[in-house]
């Protein structure tokens, strides 16, 4: 409680704005459910490894794979689930991640092509909550991961088309690995959530009474 207290009054003190800071996001995942976000399901994938938690495996169970899903609209995908696909998925999340750390756009979109060719995606509509939505079946892998895999590479596609590749970050707040995708107006999104805003604005407040000697 008194730790809560402090951080409270630092981020008094240095004026953080947290909306820009974390992109108007609290939490690493979406709590409340809504339309399928296939980019939200790439960033909740990639996040369910966190080197801040422990243990970092965070997709340890059929639960948590059902409500990852959930947490990102992909309930369809969460009813699918089973215990077996759980491996299969978390080799689907090391290859999103390795699109988050690419060095540069061309890499990202080089990857995210193969990754959908390889699963033979097809786009088909499916009809949802009265409005229709563009999914992408992956004809050659009929498993849940090879589901997770074509939405999350399509979103992450999309975003890129739409100029969102400067908008795909990696957590400044060192040694967390968690990634982001910053969705505020001014593009100032820095960490992958409030948490590691409050860690760092404690870190920079305590460096600066260390320097003032205080
Ligand atoms: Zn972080």
């Amino acid at each position: 409680m008194g730790g809560h207290l402090l951080i409270q009054v630092v981020i008094f003190v240095l004026n953080v704005d947290y909306d820009d800071a974390t992109g108007g996001s609290v939490t690493k995942s979406r709590e409340v459910p809504g339309p399928p976000d296939p980019i939200g399901l790439a960033v909740d994938l990639v996040n369910s490894w966190d080197v801040m938690a422990h243990p970092p495996e965070l997709l340890r169970d059929l639960t948590a794979l059902r409500r990852l899903l959930a947490g990102s609209g992909h309930d369809d995908l969460g009813g699918r689930a089973r215990q077996g696909d759980l491996g299969p998925v978390r080799e689907v999340r090391a290859g999103i991640r390795e699109v988050f750390e690419a060095p540069g756009e061309r890499e990202a979109v080089r990857g995210l092509n193969d990754m959908v060719a390889g699963l033979r995606a097809v786009p088909r509509l499916l009809r949802r909550d009265r409005t229709w939505v563009l999914d992408h079946v992956p004809t050659g892998r009929p498993d849940l991961a090879g589901a997770v895999a074509a939405r999350a590479a399509t979103g992450l596609l999309e975003l890129i088309r739409d100029g969102g590749w400067d908008r795909i970050g990696l957590c400044a707040a060192a040694p967390c690995c968690c990634v982001y995708v910053d969705r505020s107006k001014n593009r100032s999104r820095r960490y992958c959530c409030q948490l590691c805003a409050d860690r760092m604005a404690h870190a920079a407040y305590r460096r600066r009474r260390v320097g003032s000697g205080r």
